[in-house]
C-alpha cells in the first residue's frame, strides 16, 4: 500500500525529531503533500493512526495540507496552477512546462 510506505518514512523522521527535542507527547502533526503524489488524505490519516500507536505520537491528529501543482512555462516565464493535469501554459499555450510545486511530501510542523 502506497500510503503505508509514505507514513512509515514520515514516522521515522517524526520520531527522530521528537527524540532530539526530548518530546514526550505529540498532539498534532501537519504534513504537506503535493497533488502529484496522488496520496489519498484519508488513507494517510488511517495509516498514521496505526503507525502512531504506542509511540509518542499515539492519538495525535494528522493534518494533511495538499499543495497544488504549479508549473512555469519555459517559453514565456508564466507561473500558473496546473489543474486537471493539463501541462500547457495558460498564457502562450506553450508545452515546455517545468513543475515547480506539487511533489512535496514532508512534515511541516508538529505540536506537543
Ligand atoms: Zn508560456
Amino acid at each position: 500500500m502506497h500510503e503505508a510506505s509514505i507514513v512509515s518514512g514520515l514516522m521515522a523522521i517524526l520520531l527522530d525529531q521528537a527524540a532530539k527535542h526530548a518530546v514526550e507527547h505529540i498532539r498534532r502533526v501537519t504534513v504537506k503533500v503535493g497533488r502529484l503524489r496522488s496520496v489519498e488524505p484519508r488513507a494517510l490519516v488511517g495509516c498514521f493512526e496505526m503507525f502512531a500507536e504506542g509511540t509518542v505520537a499515539d492519538g495525535a491528529e494528522l493534518v494533511v495540507e495538499t499543495v497544488p501543482i504549479r508549473g512555469r512555462c519555459e517559453d514565456c516565464g508564466e507561473e500558473f496552477e496546473i489543474s486537471g493535469f493539463v501541462f500547457r501554459c495558460s498564457r502562450c499555450q506553450g508545452s515546455r512546462i517545468t513543475v515547480i510545486s506539487g511533489e512535496e511530501l514532508y512534515i511541516d510542523n508538529f505540536e506537543t
